[in-house]
C-alpha cells in the first residue's frame, strides 16, 4: 500500500505550526501538540483492518507501517433494561471491552506502534501497569518490536500478568507509585534512555504521545456512524486523554458532515481522586491533588496530564464534570452484568453510576440520547470480579438431584 496521508502539527496553546516531526510537545512553549489533516472529509476505507479504515484521519503517512489486531468497530448497544428502569429509554453503551486486549487502549497502541515503525525506532518503553501496557505490548508483539516496561513497586500481579504474556522485559521500580520524586526521575530517565537508544516512549496521554492518542478518537467516529450524534456522552476520566480525543473525534465528524450537532461531553471521576471535577466546579485551572483515596483502578491520577484539554472540551461542548463514590460504581458494575449481560471493569461502570446520579438529580431529563463509554472488560480487574460474586455460594449436588428442580424450584 502506498497511500499517502497528509497531516500537520500545531500547538494547542500558542500559535506554533509545523510539518510532522519526531516531537511530543510544542517546540516553542512545551504545550500539547494538536494534529490536522489535509481534508475535512472522512472517507472510511473498509478494505483496511481495524481502525485503519479511518486512515485518512490518522497520523501515519504511509500505511505500510499500519499494525492491527482487529481493534475498533466495537458494538454499540441500547440498554435492555437499565434505561427503562430510570426513565431514560435512549441509553446506549459502547462496548470497548470487545477490543483485542480488552480495552479501548488498543486503538491508541495500534497508532503508537505504527508510528514507532514509521519513525524507524527500535523498541518501545512505557510505565503503565494496566490496560495501556497490555495494549502496547500486544501490538508491539504483533509488529515484532521489543519493549521495556517499568512498573510500580507494588504492582497488581493479575494486571501485569497479561502484559508479561506478550513478552516485554519488565522491572518494578523501587518506590515508584508513591514517591513523586521517584516518579519524576523515572520519567526523565526513560526519556533519556529512549532518545539515546532510538526507542519510542509511549504514554496514553495527548500531552506525551499526541500522535498515538489520535487512535482514541475513532470511538467517536464509530458512534456517529452507529447512532448519529448522541446528545450527551459520559466518559471515564483519569488522565483525561480519552475524553479530549473523543471530543476531537466528534468535532472532526461534524466538520466532515457526518453529524449536525455536537454532543455535550461529561467527565466522570471517582470521589477521592477528582482533580478535574474540583477544578470544573470551582471554575479554576487544574491543580494536582495531594493523594487518591478511590480504589477504582485505571483512573487513579492525581495530576491528570490532559486535564486542561478536558476542561476546554467541557466548556466548548457545554458539558460538565461529576464525581461518584466507589460504592455507586460497584453497584453499577453489578447491574450492568445482571441486567444487561455486560461484564465490565469498574472504571467503565463509573459512567453508568454517573448517569444514574444525573437522572436522579434531574440534570438528565429523560428525553436525551445518552452514550456511555464502557472502556474495558470485567476480566481486567480480578478483585472487582471477586467482589461482584461475594456472598454467592455454589451448592454441591448429585447428578440425580438435578431432576429435583423439575417443580420449578430454584435455590
Ligand atoms: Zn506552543
Amino acid at each position: 500500500m502506498s497511500k499517502q496521508i497528509m497531516f500537520s502539527l500545531s500547538c494547542t496553546t500558542c500559535d506554533w505550526q509545523g510539518a510532522d516531526a519526531d516531537l511530543n510537545a510544542c517546540p516553542r512553549c512545551g504545550a500539547t501538540i494538536d494534529l490536522h489533516y489535509a481534508t475535512t472529509a472522512i472517507v472510511p476505507d473498509d478494505r483496511q483492518p481495524g481502525i485503519w479504515r479511518y486512515a485518512d484521519h490518522l497520523p501515519l503517512a504511509d500505511l505500510q507501517y499500519a499494525v492491527s489486531l482487529g481493534e475498533g468497530n466495537t458494538p454499540l448497544l441500547r440498554a435492555a433494561r437499565i434505561g427503562d428502569g430510570i426513565a431514560l429509554p435512549e441509553l446506549y453503551f459502547k462496548i470497548e471491552g470487545a477490543n483485542p486486549t480488552g480495552s479501548y487502549k488498543d486503538r491508541i497502541a495500534a497508532v503508537g506502534i505504527a508510528r514507532l515503525q514509521a519513525l524507524g525506532k527500535r523498541a518501545w518503553a512505557a510505565t503503565s501497569s494496566g490496560n495501556a501496557g497490555a495494549a502496547i505490548a500486544a501490538y508491539a508483539a504483533r509488529a515484532g518490536v521489543p519493549g521495556y516496561l517499568f512498573t510500580v513497586e507494588k504492582y497488581a500481579k493479575a494486571k501485569v500478568a497479561q502484559i508479561l504474556a506478550y513478552g516485554p522485559q519488565a522491572w518494578a521500580v523501587e518506590r515508584l507509585g508513591y514517591d513523586p520524586a521517584v516518579e519524576e526521575a523515572t520519567w526523565a530517565n526513560i526519556r533519556h534512555l529512549c532518545a539515546a537508544n532510538q526507542w519510542l516512549m509511549l504514554v496514553t496521554a495527548r500531552a506525551f504521545s499526541p500522535h498515538a492518542m489520535e487512535g482514541a478518537k475513532t470511538i467517536a467516529y464509530e458512534v456517529c456512524q452507529q447512532m448519529g450524534a448522541p446528545d450527551v456522552v459520559y466518559v471515564p476520566v483519569g488522565g483525561g486523554g480519552l475524553l479530549s480525543a473523543s471530543w476531537k473525534g466528534f468535532v472532526e465528524a461534524k466538520a466532515a458532515g457526518w453529524i449536525e450537532r455536537l454532543p455535550r461531553m461529561v467527565a466522570i471521576q471517582a470521589q477521592g481522586c477528582d482533580a478535574i471535577t474540583q477544578a470544573w466546579q470551582a471554575g479554576r485551572p487544574l491543580q494536582p491533588i495531594p493523594g487518591c483515596s478511590s480504589a477504582i483502578s485505571g483512573i487513579q491520577l492525581t495530576a491528570p496530564p490532559d486535564g486542561d484539554l478536558v476542561l476546554r472540551a467541557l466548556r466548548e461542548s457545554a458539558g460538565w464534570a461529576l464525581s461518584v463514590p466507589d460504592e455507586a460504581t460497584y453497584q453499577a458494575q453489578a447491574a450492568l452484568a445482571s441486567q444487561e449481560g455486560l461484564f465490565v471493569e469498574p472504571a467503565a461502570a463509573i459512567t453508568l453510576a454517573a448517569v444514574r446520579a444525573d437522572r436522579a438529580s434531574g440534570r438528565l431529563q429523560g428525553h436525551e440520547r445518552v452514550a456511555c463509554w464502557l472502556t474495558g472488560s470485567g476480566f481486567k480487574d480480578a478483585t472487582a470480579v471477586q467482589r461482584m460474586s461475594e456472598g454467592r455460594t455454589i451448592a454441591p449436588m448429585r447428578a440425580a438431584d438435578i431432576l429435583s428442580l423439575l417443580g420449578g424450584q430454584s435455590s
